[in-house]
């Protein structure tokens, strides 16, 4: 029997929020579930290793991945590009896995085009106020950034209403959990299973 295709699964919500965080907890818990390592133009912050948490680019390359059609998504974002490569996107999907997009809002917009089917997630703060302090607490940005950062957020915030599910970043392992039911209620979803089932239900 042919295998089913993965769940596409986009994870937005305004920065700071605390997407990375939820992600890399959601990563401990559910290991069938893989992660789309992005490519950005940004510079790495301290810790951060190329190809695990981004594939970082120059400017040049970004636009040589653009033009060979090597992304499912890009976007700009306060200054820097930021795109999904589409190769590990489609094996991972096709291998029957599902797969996590970590995803600023304009790209999440364009995947949903792409891939109707797919599940969009909109991580949201507990406050604006909340926010600013998780993007202060970080500690690596200037004042300037944040402030460019907050002013995007705002926007982002208005995304919401674009999205299947809305999940409140109070605590992360609440937060972790109401995505694992979200992820678990989609695989129960009918139009999913039907056909698993044709032998007992008469499928139309
Ligand atoms: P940061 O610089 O804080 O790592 O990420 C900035 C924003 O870019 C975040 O909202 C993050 O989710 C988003 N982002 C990361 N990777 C991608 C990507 O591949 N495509 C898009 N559209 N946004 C991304």
């Amino acid at each position: 029997m042919k295998k089913d295709k993965g769940l596409l699964i986009v994870l937005s919500g305004p920065a700071g929020v605390g997407k990375g965080t939820v992600c890399s907890a959601l990563r401990q818990e559910d290991t069938h579930i893989q992660y789309s390592v992005s490519a950005t133009t940004r510079n790495p912050r301290e810790g951060e290793v190329d190809g695990v948490n981004y594939f970082f680019k120059t400017k040049e390359e970004f636009e040589n991945m653009i033009e060979h059609d090597q992304l499912l998504e890009w976007a700009q974002y306060v200054g820097n590009y930021y795109g999904t490569p589409i190769d590990y996107v489609q094996k991972t999907l096709d291998e029957g896995k599902d797969i996590i997009l970590e995803i600023e809002v304009q790209g999440a917009l364009k995947v949903r085009e792409r891939f109707p089917e797919g599940v969009f997630i909109f991580l949201m703060p507990p406050s604006l106020a909340e926010l600013r302090n998780r993007i202060v607490g970080r500690g690596t940005e200037t004042e300037d950034l944040i402030n460019k950062r907050m002013n995007v957020a705002k926007e982002e915030l208005e995304m919401m209403k674009k999205y299947d599910y809305v999940v409140e970043n109070d605590e992360i392992h609440l937060a972790v959990d109401r995505i694992k039911a979200i992820v678990t209620a989609e695989h129960c979803k009918k139009d999913r299973l039907i056909h698993k089932y044709k032998q007992l239900v008469e499928v139309d």
